[in-house]
């Protein structure tokens, strides 16, 4: 997937450092935790592992990158939750893994 942005002067370098454009991943689970974004807890929050190139700007807690692609999903063991889960791994082509495996593949949110 490629970002995008409502800003004509970014859209040879998204994302751009003046603005909030791009996509977005934590570093850590923790990070991601403690963000304001988070919405842990509401029930509609998916969590995984994302590939990001492209212009990738390295911020302090996760990254802002120009394209990414999901690599791993993680289900949260609530039953319609999951099954939204289960279907975007279906169309992504990738696979969805218990939440408790999330560790075990590093600390990636
Ligand atoms: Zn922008």
């Amino acid at each position: 997937m490629d970002a995008f942005c409502l800003h004509r002067s970014h859209r040879e370098r998204i994302p751009a450092w003046d603005c909030l454009c791009g996509f977005y991943a934590y570093k850590t689970e923790a990070a991601m935790a403690a963000s304001e974004f988070a919405m842990v807890g509401d029930g509609d929050t998916v969590c995984g592992r994302v590939a990001l190139w492209g212009r990738v700007i390295d911020h302090q807690s996760g990254y802002r990158a120009e394209r990414a692609y999901p690599q791993v999903l993680y289900l949260t063991g609530k039953r319609k939750l999951d099954e939204v889960i289960r279907q975007l791994a279906n169309i992504y082509a990738i696979e969805c893994l218990p939440a408790n495996l999330k560790n075990a593949e590093g600390d990636s949110a």
